[in-house]
């Protein structure tokens, strides 16, 4: 959890800076928070496409026009006028509504059915504003587009809560209630589904809403646009480590993570195989889907280990372990340790799990209450000899100490030469 909302970080600190110079009245340079926005926006924007993730595309472009609003028809503060009563009202209101339905909806893409839809309700949504704030484009007469105005107006600025509530913003008490609703369901959300990207739609929202409500100090709000974006930003940067170095099953350190260690390592280190036993039968027993699980409990138990050793999913059902700085006898004990912990911890099957459901009919077990099975690994282990040896040089012995384990009946460490 504390991983997932290391993403506020960098857009706290950005949030803080922009609270002092609103608060200050100090000033930054003209044109560095605009030229800074539209920078973060082109990045935003480019980075989400090019990751897949819509939701972030609408994300940018949804912010993008809170920041035009403040940067051009409000850039010298609120007035008593159509654009601050209507369009900055219906604005605020609306964002945290779009927020929502952009996580709900998901990663649909920008030129699907769900892309094309959401993008047209904005577009309804902004065109009838325009039309509001316009006067209706000289279509309606005089009266009916002023009454028109009213109507939007006091809509949008209905009294929900007491005066002290907004007495110190801009920000009308509809548009506040919606960004608090929209606060606790993405906090809810994140706890529960654990999505960086939807914990940058909480820093977005809440840097957008700061944003807003700094319109007429174009350094302060300028800032907090900026850590806007910098919200979407950050979480496809954790996105990108999480896919080059962690194993999407297992979500444990991947083989690239490993090879990356093996840079930092000094002239000692010893380095374990680790493999599961009759794997291949346990999966055509109960299936693939159930393989997966005793992979994932494998690979948790693995990354606890003792001793300063580092899991690494090598690949299928191996697993390998760097001690730095150890050798054999300083790591087998800690390898010992975590074996006996897997033999120790039966593995509960579902009861869908022992008809071999997730084998697509392969499975061939026969469905008893509460069955338990026995998961149990083989480890080899080697360590450094002398200064020639690589690190990939110390895993082939390692892997040559497992087949010892293997033939000597597996559940147990054998140590290489
Ligand atoms: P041994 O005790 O000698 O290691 O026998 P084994 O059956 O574990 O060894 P073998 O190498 O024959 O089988 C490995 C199996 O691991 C085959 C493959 O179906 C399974 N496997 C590899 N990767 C995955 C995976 O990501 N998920 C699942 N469910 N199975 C996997
Ligand atoms: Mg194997
Ligand atoms: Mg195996």
């Amino acid at each position: 959890m504390s991983k997932l909302f290391s993403v506020l970080i960098l857009p706290l600190v950005l949030f803080l800076g922009a609270f002092v110079l609103n608060v200050s009245g100090m000033t930054i340079t003209p044109g560095l928070p605009e030229a800074a926005c539209y920078a973060a926006a082109g990045l935003a924007g480019v980075l989400c496409w090019r990751f897949k993730r819509s939701r972030g595309v609408f994300a940018t472009g949804l912010i993008l026009l809170g920041f035009w609003l403040v940067s051009f028809p409000l850039a010298s503060g609120m007035q008593y006028d159509a654009v601050s009563l209507v369009g900055y009202a219906a604005y605020a209101d609306l964002l945290p509504i779009f927020f929502c339905i952009l996580v709900l909806m998901g990663d649909r893409g920008l030129l699907t059915p769900w892309g094309i839809l959401f993008f047209s309700a904005v577009a309804f949504c902004g065109a009838l504003f325009l039309t509001v704030v316009d006067g209706g484009w000289g279509l309606l007469t005089p009266q009916v587009a002023q009454d028109l105005q009213n109507l939007f107006a006091t809509t949008l600025h209905h009294r929900l809560l007491p005066s002290w509530a907004d007495m110190w913003t801009w920000l009308p008490q509809p548009a506040m209630v919606h960004t608090f609703l929209a606060v606790v369901f993405l906090l809810l959300r994140a706890f529960f589904l654990a999505d960086p990207l939807e914990v940058g739609f909480l820093g977005a929202l809440l840097c957008t809403a700061a944003g807003l409500h700094c319109v007429g100090n174009p350094s302060a709000s300028g800032l907090f646009f900026f850590a806007a974006f910098v919200s979407l930003i950050v979480p496809l940067f954790q996105d990108s480590y999480r896919m080059a170095f962690l194993d999407e099953l297992t979500e444990i350190p991947s083989r690239r993570a490993m090879t990356a260690d093996f840079k930092k390592l000094g002239g000692c280190y010893a380095l374990a195989m680790c493999d599961i036993d009759h794997f291949k039968k346990f999966n055509d027993t109960y299936g693939h889907d159930v393989g997966d699980d005793v992979l994932r409990m494998v690979a948790t138990h693995l990354n606890r280990v003792s001793g300063g050793g580092s899991a690494y999913r090598y690949g299928g059902e191996e697993f390998a372990i760097l001690f730095p700085n150890s050798n054999t006898t300083d790591a087998q004990p800690h390898l010992e340790q975590v074996r006996a912990n897997i033999e120790n911890s039966p593995f509960t099957l579902r009861a869908n799990d022992r008809a071999g459901s997730g084998a697509k009919g392969r499975g061939k077990a026969t469905p008893k209450p509460r069955e338990t099975v026995s998961v149990t690994i083989s480890i080899g282990v080697a360590e450094r000899k002398d200064q020639r040896q690589q690190p990939e040089d110390v895993l082939k012995e390692a892997d040559k100490a497992l087949y010892k384990a293997k033939n000597s009946g597996r559940n147990q460490v054998a140590v290489g030469h």
